[in-house]
This record gives C-alpha cells, sequence and structure tokens, in this order.
C-alpha cells in the first residue's frame, strides 16, 4: 500500500462513528465511514430519546463544536423537556423524545451530504500494521484500505451475544450480525478487553394501550432546544404517558427470577447500575411496591411505543405476564421482545486524552467500545477521536479537553484514568467545576475552541460573534447602572440600608432578583432581547461561586501542564505501595493531574511522584 487511500477511516455508523466522522471530514481530512449496512447510519438502537441530566450537557457541548446530534435531535423532536427546571440552572438537562425515522433521515442526510467524507459498505475483520504504526483496515471481501488514521467505534458489536431468558444467540443488537474477527483480533494486541451488558424493553403496540387511564406528561411550553442554531421544534408535538409497575407485577417477576438471563446465571457482564433491568430494580429495591414507566411513542406515523424504565431479559411468555399486569397495558401486544445484550469493551486506561490507543500509533476508539453506554457519551468521544484522528493524519498537534472547561474532558478523563467498572454514564455530580459548565453556556465555553481548532462552520461562528457582541454590550450598560439601597428597597429587594450604590449586574446575582425586576427599575433595559436577558441572568447568578474556583482551576491546570515522561519508571520510587505502583503502570498517566484522579492516589503519594519526575526531568537534561 504505496499511497494512501483516506486520511481517516472509521469503523462503524452509530453515534460514536457519525460524529467522528463528520468532525474528521469538517477538519478537511479525507474520510471514510466504514459501516456493516449504510442502513445503520442514524440507527437509535434503544430509547428513542436524547439528551437528559449530565447527557444533555454533552449534546449542548458537540453542538457548541458544530457536531451533528443536537441539531438533528432538534428536527426529530417530538418533544421538549428541560429536566431538573427547580433547581439551578447548573444541573438542569435538556431532553427530548424523537421521532426515530425523522431522526435517521436528517442523521443519514448530514453523513451523506458531507464534503470529503465517503460511506463504505463492509466488514471490518483486521487491522493492518506495520509494528506499531496502523496502516489500514481488512475488510471481511478481501479488500485492504489504507489510511493515516483508523477510529473504532464498534458500539455493542464485538462478540455481541443476545439473550431473552435461557435461549441466546450471537448478534450486535437486534436483527444486526455481530462482529467476531475484528474482536478476536484485538484481543491479539496489547489491550485489556472485559465483557459489559445492558438491555432494552419489550416494544408496545400503542393502539392497544389504555391510554385514557394513564396520566399524560406532555412536553414544556417553553421548549428549550438543543443546538444553539435551532430556534424552535419543527415537528408537531406529542405526549407520553405515564404508568407504573404494582405488586403484582413485582410477584410476577421475583416468582420467574431463575428464568430472567441475567438472574439465571446465563450471562455474567456487569450491566449499567443507573439503568437497571425491572429485574434488578425488583431485587435492589425490595421495599418499593411501584416503579414508574413512562410510555414514549417511537414517532409520529409510528404506533410503536417504548416502555422506559422496564427493560428485561425475561422470557418473552413472562414479559407478556408482568407487562400485562400493569395499569393501562391489560390488553397490551408486544411488537419486539426485550432482551440483554453482553459484549466485549476494551479497557480506557490503555487510551490518550485524546483517545488514541496508547502503544498503536494511529488508533483511536470512541463511543460504548470504551465501556460507556448511551449515545450521548458515544457521540462526544465520536467527536474527539474525529478531530484528532484528523488532526494525527494531517500532521497537527492533537486537542485536548480538560476537566475544567468541559463534560467532554470529565468523560475523557475520567475513562482514561480510572477506567470502568459498569457501564459509564453521564451525571452533573461527574464534573467537580459544574457551575461554570452549563448547558446554557457549552457555546460560551467551547464556540471559541471549535473556531480555533477549525471545527466549525463561518455560519455558527458569525451567529455567536452577533450573541457576543449583544451580551457584552448589555453586560456593559447593566455594569454601569447603580441603584441607592433606598430605591431598592422601595422596589421590594432586600438590601444592607448602607448608603453604597449597587451595580445591575451584581443584583442579578442575589437570589430574589432577574432580569424582570431589573427592568422595574430601569425600562430602557427591556430592549434587551429576552434570550440575552436570561442568558446575562445565570451568568451572574453563578459569577460570585465561580470566582470561588478559580484557584482550583488553576491547580488543575498547573497540574495537567506538568508532562510525565513516557519512559519514568514507577517501580523505583520509595514510600508509594506496591498496589499504587501498579495502577500508575497500568495507567501511564500523561500528566501529574491525570496521575492525582487516578483510585487510590493520596496526596503524599503525588508529591513522592512530583519529586521523582524533577529528579527525571533534571538528570535527562544533564544527560
Ligand atoms: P453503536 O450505536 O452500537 O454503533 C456501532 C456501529 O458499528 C454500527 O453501525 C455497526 O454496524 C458498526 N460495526 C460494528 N462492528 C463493525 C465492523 N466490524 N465493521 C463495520 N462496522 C461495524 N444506552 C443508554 O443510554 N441506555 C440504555 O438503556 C441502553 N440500552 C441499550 C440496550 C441495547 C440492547 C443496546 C444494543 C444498546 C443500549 N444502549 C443504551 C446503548 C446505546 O445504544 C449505545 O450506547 C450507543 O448506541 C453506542 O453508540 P456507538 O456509536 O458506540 O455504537
Amino acid at each position: 500500500m504505496k499511497h494512501q487511500d483516506y486520511d481517516v477511516i472509521v469503523v462503524g455508523g452509530g453515534h460514536a462513528g457519525t460524529e467522528a466522522a463528520h468532525a474528521a471530514a469538517r477538519l478537511g481530512a479525507k474520510t471514510a465511514l466504514i459501516t456493516m449496512s449504510k442502513s445503520d447510519i442514524g440507527v437509535m438502537s434503544c430509547n428513542p430519546a436524547i439528551g437528559g441530566l449530565g447527557k444533555g450537557h454533552l449534546v449542548r457541548e458537540i453542538d457548541a463544536l458544530d457536531g451533528l446530534m443536537g441539531r438533528v435531535a432538534d428536527i426529530a423532536g417530538i418533544q421538549f423537556r428541560l429536566l431538573n427546571r427547580r433547581k439551578g440552572p447548573a444541573v438542569q438537562g435538556p431532553r427530548a423524545q424523537a421521532d426515530r425515522k425523522l431522526y435517521y433521515k436528517a442523521m443519514q442526510q448530514e453523513i451523506f451530504n458531507q464534503e470529503n467524507l465517503q460511506v463504505i459498505e463492509g466488514e471490518v475483520i483486521d487491522l493492518l500494521k506495520n509494528n506499531y504504526k496502523l496502516l489500514g483496515i481488512l475488510l471481511a471481501d478481501g479488500s485492504k484500505i489504507s489510511a493515516a488514521s483508523v477510529i473504532l467505534t464498534t458500539g455493542t458489536f464485538l462478540r455481541g451475544v443476545i439473550y431473552i431468558g435461557s435461549v441466546s444467540k450471537p448478534g450486535g443488537r437486534v436483527g444486526n450480525s455481530p462482529s467476531i474477527k475484528l474482536a478476536e483480533r484485538l484481543s491479539e494486541f496489547d489491550l485489556t478487553l472485559g465483557r459489559l451488558k445492558t438491555g432494552t424493553p419489550p416494544r408496545l403496540d400503542g393502539r392497544t394501550i389504555n391510554w385514557d387511564v394513564l396520566q399524560s406528561q406532555p412536553g414544556d411550553e417553553d421548549p428549550h432546544m438543543f443546538s444553539f442554531l435551532s430556534n424552535k421544534p419543527t415537528a408537531r408535538q406529542v405526549s407520553c404517558g405515564i404508568t407504573h409497575t404494582n405488586q403484582i407485577t413485582h410477584d410476577i417477576i421475583r416468582e420467574n427470577l431463575k428464568k430472567s438471563s441475567m438472574y439465571g446465571g446465563y450471562l455474567d457482564g456487569i450491566g449499567p447500575r443507573y439503568c437497571p433491568s425491572i429485574e434488578d430494580k425488583v431485587v435492589r429495591f425490595s421495599d418499593k411496591s411501584s416503579h414508574q414507566v413512562f410510555l414514549e411513542p417511537e414517532g409520529l406515523d409510528d404506533n410503536t411505543v417504548y416502555p422506559n424504565g422496564i427493560s428485561t431479559s425475561l422470557p418473552i411468555e413472562i414479559q407478556e405476564k408482568y407487562v400485562k399486569s400493569i395499569l393501562g397495558l391489560e390488553g397490551v401486544k408486544i411488537l419486539q421482545p426485550g432482551y440483554a445484550i453482553e459484549y466485549d469493551y476494551i479497557d480506557p486506561r490503555g487510551l490518550t486524552d485524546s483517545l488514541s490507543v496508547k502503544n498503536i500509533d494511529g488508533l483511536y476508539l470512541a463511543g460504548q467500545i470504551n465501556g460507556t453506554t448511551g449515545y450521548e457519551e458515544a457521540a462526544a468521544q465520536g467527536l474527539v477521536a474525529g478531530l484528532n484522528a484528523a488532526k494525527h493524519a494531517t500532521g497537527r498537534s492533537e486537542i485536548y479537553f480538560s476537566r475544567a472547561e468541559s463534560y467532554i474532558g470529565v468523560m475523557i478523563d475520567d475513562l482514561i484514568t480510572r477506567g470502568v467498572s459498569e457501564p459509564y454514564r453521564m451525571f452533573t455530580s461527574r464534573a467537580e467545576f459544574r457551575l461554570s459548565l452549563r448547558a446554557d453556556n457549552a457555546d460560551q465555553r467551547l464556540t471559541p475552541v471549535g473556531v480555533k481548532i477549525g471545527c466549525v462552520s463561518e455560519g455558527r461562528a458569525s451567529k455567536f460573534d452577533i450573541k457576543m457582541t449583544h451580551m457584552k454590550k448589555a453586560v456593559n450598560k447593566i455594569e454601569k447602572l447603580t441603584f441607592t439601597p433606598s430605591e431598592l428597597f422601595e422596589k421590594g429587594i432586600k438590601i444592607k440600608q448602607d448608603g453604597k450604590r449597587r451595580d445591575g449586574f451584581s443584583l442579578l446575582s442575589l437570589q430574589d432578583v432577574d432580569f424582570v425586576k431589573l427592568i422595574s427599575l430601569r425600562t430602557e433595559l427591556g430592549n434587551i432581547p429576552r434570550d440575552i436577558q436570561l442568558q446575562i441572568e445565570r451568568d451572574a447568578l453563578y459569577k460570585t461561586y465561580i470566582k470561588r474556583q478559580e484557584n482550583d482551576v488553576a491547580t488543575m491546570k498547573r497540574d495537567e501542564a506538568l508532562k510525565i515522561p513516557v519512559t519514568l519508571t514507577y517501580e523505583s520510587i520509595v514510600g508509594i505501595s506496591n498496589e499504587l505502583k501498579t495502577k500508575l503502570q497500568m495507567v501511564r498517566p500523561a500528566t501529574l493531574g491525570h496521575a492525582s484522579r487516578i483510585d487510590g492516589m493520596t496526596p503524599a503519594a503525588l508529591t513522592l511522584l512530583l519529586a521523582k519526575i524533577k529528579q527525571f526531568n533534571k538528570k535527562t537534561v544533564l544527560l
């Protein structure tokens, strides 16, 4: 293979693969997306929904970097809800119920219309390499395709096995073959593989649900879109239904636990703790007599309903029995049974912060293959791997997302330093700087970064510039307006009567002052567009807290800047436990910051490590 067919090859057309291929192509890399079937592109394997707590933050960040998921979900959205509405903006998560077909169609259009991007159908069965350098891939039909960078985004397909009760069969997800040969080949590499599992509920025929007896859950009246480019939903909006499991449901499940694939000992991979099966819920929360079930329509012209909350691997006849014991579902018809899937994942501690494999030049991994679960987690990794694979292929330096600046950075850092002991999903609690990493300010944090990287379109960049100009002008104006304590008191704002004037921006940081109140003090502020008013209000609310975090952010950045030499050995550090040395050797952290977050790391061990790095660097300089 003398010439290179492509700069970047992306294997897999799921959420990670599409985002990776699109990002690489946006950076100008000649990109091929290879997937088993073209019809894989835009498929939602499990629930027809995007976003949620923590996950919504990731989608906004992907969008801020001009990725696909947010825009596509906005086109497909048939119900938008901002979760945690009653809590502060930092922990609110945008979520949308999606019409599967609209999502599929919009994603296909984005991929097939993207410049520099070609889609190839085929199964990748091998990676071609020369010692530690990746050269390309081999397809099942024998053809070889070369590239400088290859990204694997094979999701749940590596040695995937589908389980329903005691019956199992190989599969990447229902209706798809697994990827066996590639998994076998990967296990020959210097990578650690493990098994994880996940499950999905039975799909129901909406025409056989008694909606009249169920609680209805409409979307928000003021829908929050994912993309900073979208204004309002374009698809017809619908409500979901809410029902509950009951004691009879739980009794049926309990009596048949041994028949469940997960509980009957048929599969041993570790499942997602935060997305448990109904069997798990009945066992783990045995004191609860009922669990909520959301009945989510899968589309506007589709009668399929996704019962969110009852994923299962019980035999079909038991699924029929327990589902029919639930209010409103007494006469329901199951269109597709629920099932569990077990698959190989690769220990992400073998990756760098660019998602490249440490000991194979040019190989990147993204998505569920790295032990995560969820579309959003997969897409965010895909974006990072796509950008870095393109940079690597075209000889430019790679990009690193810090945990101080993005949820994307938090996730990647968690994965590469701590690995996974169960399928990893994003939560706001994972981010120590969550007050500044809000979903509402993702564009302010990341669009300028994306412009620098070169992955943001001119249209988005100029829309962002206009917004920021409006914001700056408005903030300037508000900061210049000052008010006496007595004037504020008259408007019902409780403030110390110390004679000191307060400016408008600092007033907005008080719990009981919002922009509407500010307008009641100075009516001319009413001319500021409403979206800008709300953004300023949120920024002002968190300003004091964020200021307090600045020292911690600075310390983290300093530690991140201190690189650990690749050739440094840990055995000779006196005073560090053998267990910690083994962990350091396995993770091989790139920076002191990474090392500080390894499980079991202590301040004392970190000081010893710092001394060792300094000693090593001094010696190297002398040599
Ligand atoms: P996928 O979306 O799985 O895409 C993998 C792609 O790789 C496919 O296009 C496939 O054709 C392609 N591929 C694989 N091997 C090869 C090969 N050798 N050559 C060429 N192409 C290949 N997430 C949740 O958040 N909550 C849940 O409850 C949940 N439940 C799930 C239940 C089931 C049964 C399944 C299957 C998934 C579930 N998920 C759930 C996970 C969610 O679907 C994934 O996290 C997400 O789709 C992962 O995206 P990905 O891009 O990594 O992989």
